[in-house]
């Protein structure tokens, strides 16, 4: 399986190269060249991991990490992934992509790529993965790269701007991981990492490389969650369910519509969009406007310009089916109400997004069951959550495990020379 650029589909990278490079030379991102038609009677009798080596199969054919496949998808998978039940007739089905170490589904992918990276590295010139993070990515990031063994990860987050917990999260990692605490914006510590990357000694020196959803290594196994979902949907009501898909960069909804492309039963996908509209006005209007990110309650989807799309428009095949609606901020918190009072369902406010998009559904469409990804886990955005319940939340029991962990983090300038002298410091 060869992998294409978005910007020049003539140029094409093995699947090891392109989880190396993130983006493609080209500025472009890398696409599968196509989408083999995966045999789903075989998900019967296997559980999520193995599931996930069925599906990846293909796209892991001729590439030197072709036997590592299992063994990438077993760490990836190494947590439970539940599809539950709708509670009720005109109910939703809620897939819980939050189970994992950081009570995120970014979880699943950087455990992948940690595995994929550790297997592609060399003692004795480790990779640098440098990421600049809002919130779940570093520390999804962080407790994968912990202890890998051919990369370290750095993490770039903004001071003064995450929450107590999330900067907790971000900054317990040892062994091969560093938090850098940057005296800035998320914006500057997103052009520090582009500015690492562009600068050519550095980024050789460091053997830097990137891992947010541009790169395949993280939307590949994401592909697998969604396959195995829908398979389990059809397979309790003999319906093809439609999926709802809280989206930010637009990650999850392209590895969603790539599991379709390959065979899986899913039907309609909703994209739910928070009060950044790059996406519902696309739809809306057929005219794509890139623009600057506002702040709302579902802070990880707040993306004015989802890289992911390029991938989207790419691949014509993927867009049939597919919608978006937008949700703000007072529909969120009307919608984190609403499902804790009618169901006893506690919501994070990324998923209380795809929540609402369900309940905006007409009747028509919810003939069929539906798929809602709980992308979060409440307990992360708990300062939000609790006042709208009236309740405290029950942090998960992979938590424990990060509260009782010390913290430490660098502090550092806005400036690349600060950013390079922590990469050499090796620290
Ligand atoms: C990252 C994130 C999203 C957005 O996912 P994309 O793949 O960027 O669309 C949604 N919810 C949560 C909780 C996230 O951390």
């Amino acid at each position: 399986m060869k992998f294409l650029s978005t910007n020049d589909p003539a140029a094409s990278a093995s699947l090891s190269d392109a989880l190396l490079s993130g983006a493609a030379p080209d500025g472009g991102l890398y696409f599968p060249e196509d989408f083999p038609e995966v045999d789903f009677t075989g998900f019967k009798g296997r559980g999520l991991s193995g599931r996930a080596q069925r599906l990846l199969t293909p796209f892991f054919d001729g590439d030197a990490l072709a036997p590592r496949l299992g063994a990438f998808c077993e760490a990836a998978f190494a947590w439970p992934v539940p599809v539950c039940e709708p509670n009720s007739a005109g109910d939703y089905w809620t897939l819980e992509l939050f189970h994992g170490p950081t009570g995120a589904f970014k979880d699943h992918g950087a455990r992948f790529l940690r595995e994929a990276l550790d297997a592609l590295g060399d003692d004795a010139d480790p990779f640098t993965v440098l990421v600049a993070t809002s919130g779940d990515t570093g520390g999804a990031v962080g407790a994968a790269f912990e202890g890998a063994e051919r990369a370290r990860a750095v993490i770039l987050f903004p001071k003064g701007r995450v929450s107590p917990f999330q900067r907790h999260q971000l900054t317990c990692w040892g062994d091969g991981v560093t938090a850098l605490e940057v005296e800035g914006d998320f914006d500057d510590c997103q052009r520090l990492v582009k500015q690492a990357f562009a600068d050519r000694d550095l980024s050789r020196a460091a053997r830097l490389t990137s891992a947010n959803s541009i790169n395949l290594g993280r939307l590949l196994p994401q592909m697998a969650y969604f396959a195995s979902a829908a398979f389990d949907v059809l397979e309790n009501t003999g319906q093809t369910p439609g999926f709802i898909i809280p989206t930010g960069n637009m990650g999850n909804a392209v590895a969603c519509l790539w599991a379709r492309a390959s065979g899986a039963p899913v039907g309609e996908v909703v994209i739910a969009a928070n009060a950044n509209r790059a996406l519902p006005d696309y739809f809306e209007t057929g005219k794509y406007a890139p623009r600057p990110s506002a702040a709302t309650l579902a802070n990880a989807m707040d993306v004015g310009d989802p890289s992911n799309f390029a991938r989207f428009v790419q691949q014509n095949r993927l867009g049939e089916g597919v919608s978006a609606v937008s949700v703000a901020d007072d529909a969120i918190k009307a919608r984190i109400r609403a499902e804790f009072e009618t169901k006893a369902r506690i919501l994070c406010p990324h998923t209380a997004v795809g929540a609402e998009a369900f309940a905006r559904l007409d009747a028509a469409r919810k003939s069929a069951p539906w798929v809602v990804a709980a992308t979060a886990h409440p307990y992360k955005f708990r300062e939000t959550v609790e006042p709208l319940i009236g309740e405290a939340i029950t942090p998960p029991p992979a938590f424990e495990a990060i509260f009782g962990r010390k913290s430490e983090a660098k502090p550092i300038a806005a400036e690349l020379s600060a950013l390079a002298q922590a990469l050499e410091s090796g620290q």
